[in-house]
């Protein structure tokens, strides 16, 4: 179902690739770039001693520093790869040492606060456009990325109105590079789509696991034990990195408060129709949720294996 990535580019799209946050996405990055060759030379960039360490360890970059200046000093294009709530701080760091003409992006699963936050702070010699892979694990860290993360997967790009061309068409090609779909639109449409695909869902999971694990009347092991039964799909979000989807929640408040009051709504008809016993009411519903799945397995974002495969197979890794 997965199409492969094709064979190493003859020429890498940058000469140099800077990438700040080595975790399952930059990590992922590196090495799906490494293997395609989309980047002649990567420096890797953390906050952290001990995962640049595992990040030289496991061969990411060719070079792995923590002085983000230094980073990004030769970079044809820097790559902000940390949560959202790091971007200032990490752009007020890099802004003086960024070279004409150097793209700067990111991969922030939100988007509109990113910009409101970098643009003012990056050189107006950087070409900055802001990118969300809608891609990704529950998992974190540098061991945790994969280079076929991205195969199959839409990259969003929300570039300023007087974009360069050339910056734009390069940065495509990077994620196309990658295996990705590339689509373009405006940050705060992102938002509200992302706000009802991925941010909302997360908070649902975050909600009812949190919910079954203060239930009195349930015991802890007996939540574990009957896990099969439909929670378990649930802990699976619910795992998911705290750094990061703080910052999500905190940066794209707006959209998710918007989607939550339109998701209450219907769970209270839905809570109605089981009030009424309206059988036929559940039964539509669910007959037509059940198609929206079906339509993810058949458009190749997801398998139909019911352990939700996110990877290709080992041999592809
Ligand atoms: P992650 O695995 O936790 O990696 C984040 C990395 O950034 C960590 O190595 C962290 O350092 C580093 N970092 C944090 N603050 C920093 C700073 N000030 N300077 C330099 N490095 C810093 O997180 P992730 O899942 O890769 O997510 C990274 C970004 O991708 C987020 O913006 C997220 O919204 C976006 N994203 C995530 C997913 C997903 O499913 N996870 C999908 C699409 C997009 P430490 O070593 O100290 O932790």
């Amino acid at each position: 179902m997965f199409e492969r990535r094709g064979p190493p580019l003859d020429e890498p799209i940058f000469k140099e690739l800077a990438i700040i946050g080595i975790g399952l996405i930059g990590s992922s990055v590196a090495r799906a770039a490494r293997r395609r060759n989309a980047a002649g030379r990567i420096v890797v960039a953390d906050q952290s001693e001990d995962t640049l360490a595992r990040a030289h360890a496991l061969g990411l970059g060719d070079e792995c520093t923590s002085d983000l200046g230094s980073a990004v000093r030769s970079a044809d294009c820097v790559i902000l790869c940390a949560p959202v709530g790091a971007n200032e701080s990490i752009g007020r760091t890099i802004a003086k040492a960024l070279k004409p003409g150097a793209i700067v992006t990111d991969v922030g699963s939100v988007k509109g606060t990113v910009i409101s936050t970098l643009a003012p702070i990056l050189p107006p010699h950087a070409h900055f456009i802001p990118a969300h892979p809608v891609a990704g694990t529950e998992q974190s860290g540098p061991d945790a990325g994969f280079a076929s993360l991205f195969v199959n997967r839409w990259c969003i790009l929300t570039p300023p109105e007087d974009v360069d061309p050339d910056a734009l068409g390069k940065l495509r090609a990077f994620w196309q590079a990658l295996g990705s779909n590339v689509e373009i639109m405006s940050a705060s449409h992102h938002d509200l789509v992302l706000a009802i695909t991925s941010h909302v869902p997360h908070l649902i999971a975050y909600n009812i696991v949190g919910t079954a694990a203060d239930l009195e009347e349930v015991t802890q092991s007996e939540v574990i034990k009957f896990s099969a039964g439909g929670f378990r799909d649930f802990t699976r979000i619910a795992a998911s990195d705290p750094t990061m989807w703080r910052d999500v929640f905190l940066h794209n408040k707006d959209a998710v408060l918007e989607m939550l009051g339109r998701f209450n709504e219907d769970l209270t008809a839905l809570q109605r129709m089981i009030r009424r016993e309206d059988g036929d009411g559940l039964f539509a519903l669910f007959t037509r949720t059940r198609s929206i799945r079906l339509g993810i397995v058949a458009e190749g974002q997801e398998t139909a294996a019911p352990d939700f495969g996110r990877r290709l197979s080992e041999a592809d890794e």
